[in-house]
């Protein structure tokens, strides 16, 4: 009989527990199989603590500290596949599900007999004008480390150059993304200032947010985010959107009626570095092979996870559209404990498709949401519940720890955490 080659592509959340997970099974079961991982990018990435990354003090910038810092939430995924899986790195242009080929940049064509598809979001800009040319997104490992690099040069160059004047640092997305990078500049601008002698009191750092909300949450844990933020001292604009970004100029518009001047009404906002974490969509290259416009680019999947058009690709993640059983006409979130609990059910029902057996439906756990907001301090909304404060911040970090223990041998995980641990905690 020949084998069958199950071809998995992405290894993030979902492709990684998808590939450790059916690799195991398969063994378990003495099935002949051949997986294969393929990504862009030589590392898995714990995309949840990028803001970390982008925010890390360094007391000089070498080699030898971005590597490590890389290190800190990258890790290798041929590492995480321990021979059992092999592994292209390679980018993805293309599924042909009719012919089940998967084209790739530099491989040319994959075959497969059954496909995982798990590649994930890209940043989306809405289409505002100069957006994407003047902000740096946060969404991949060199974006965290392009940003770190960068902020140290500004204040280098104002210190070199002697120059003291205000500057402004604007964060677009009062998302989870937006909020734990405004919230923790505030800690490595703190230690930046004593580094290049600027006066911390003339760095000014904005979050600008479309919504009356933050977080997603409602008025009274809005207000409680609020609260902190101003505390530590960053500058929150909500109901603000931006419509247009020239260099060094942000156009916003107000969609609030009570404010100064009314709804609609224009005003202009100097900024030096702008971040933009306000948007995501479907990977282009999904969205434009297997899925939907309608389902914003995502294969729509049954309850085992299974594409409804091809029972040969599934899909899992950002990539899958599952309907949301909390809220009628949505999708899951996408979010990465979403993704892993979609993994392993993705190679639960691939093994037992191949075997003929009955697949299982997948089930989401309840989503909990634990949000670092500056220095040891970290919110948790539990259904209507909301709980704040420094145990909170352990237990988030305590989760990146469960899940390095998820995806690596203890010893190995332990290690990679610790020194996480060690280099985030310098500016908290
Ligand atoms: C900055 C940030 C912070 C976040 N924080 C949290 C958080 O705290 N908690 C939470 O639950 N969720 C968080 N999320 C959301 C979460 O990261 C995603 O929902 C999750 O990563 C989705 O998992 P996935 O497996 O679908 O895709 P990913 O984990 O994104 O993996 C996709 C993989 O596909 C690869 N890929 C993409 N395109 C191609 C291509 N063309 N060819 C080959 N390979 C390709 C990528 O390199 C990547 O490795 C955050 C997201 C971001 C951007």
């Amino acid at each position: 009989m020949k084998i069958k080659k199950i071809v998995i592509l992405g290894g993030g959340f979902a492709g990684i527990r998808a590939a450790q997970d059916l690799a195991e099974k398969s063994i378990a079961a003495g099935l002949k199989i051949e997986i294969i991982v393929v990504d862009k990018e030589s590392t898995h990435l714990f995309r949840a603590d990028l803001f970390e990354v982008a925010t890390a003090f360094n007391k000089k910038i070498t080699d030898k500290c971005m590597f490590q810092l890389k290190e800190t939430i990258a890790t290798p995924i041929r590492k995480l596949l321990f021979g059992r899986a092999r592994f292209i790195q390679d980018e993805v242009m293309g599924i042909d599900a009719k012919e089940r080929v998967v084209h790739l940049k530099d491989s040319g064509e994959l075959k497969y007999n059954y496909l995982i598809v798990a590649m994930g979001s890209e940043t989306n800009y809405f289409n505002i004008p100069g957006l994407r040319e003047n902000s740096m997104p946060m969404k991949v490992l060199q974006d965290g480390l392009k940003f770190n690099c960068h902020l140290d040069q500004f204040f280098m160059e104002l210190s070199r150059k002697k120059i003291s004047r205000t500057v402004n640092i604007v964060i677009g997305g009062g998302g989870a993304t937006g909020v734990e990078m405004a919230a923790e500049l505030i800690g490595a601008l703190k230690k930046l200032c004593v580094k290049y002698h600027y006066d911390c009191k003339k760095v000014n750092v904005e979050l600008i947010e479309g919504t009356e909300k933050l977080l997603g949450m409602n008025e009274a844990g809005t207000a409680l985010v609020l609260a902190r933020l101003k505390k530590i001292g960053v500058k929150v604009s909500l109901q603000n959107l931006i419509q247009k970004v020239d260099r060094k100029e942000l156009t916003l518009k107000s969609v609030n009626s009570t404010s100064a001047g009314g709804r609609g009404k224009l005003k202009k906002k100097f900024y030096d570095i702008l971040v933009w974490t306000g948007g995501v969509m479907v990977n282009p290259v999904v969205a434009a092979s297997l899925g939907e416009k309608k389902y914003g680019g995502a294969i729509l999947v049954n309850p085992f996870l299974q594409s409804y058009k091809d029972r040969n690709v599934f899909a899992g993640g950002d990539n899958a559209y599952f309907a949301d059983p909390e809220n009628p006409g949505k999708r899951l979130q996408m979010l990465a404990s979403i993704a892993v609990q979609e993994g392993s059910v993705l190679a639960e029902n691939v093994f037992c498709f191949i075997q003929g057996e009955e697949m299982k439906s997948f089930v989401p756990a309840n989503v909990q949401m634990v949000i670092p907001i500056g220095g040891k301090y970290a919110i948790w909304q539990s259904g209507d519940r909301i709980f704040s404060g420094v145990w909170i911040w352990v237990i988030r970090r305590l989760v990146y720890l469960k899940y390095a223990l998820s995806i690596l041998p203890f010893w190995a995980a332990l290690k990679k955490w610790l020194r996480s641990s060690r280099i985030f905690m310098d500016n908290d």
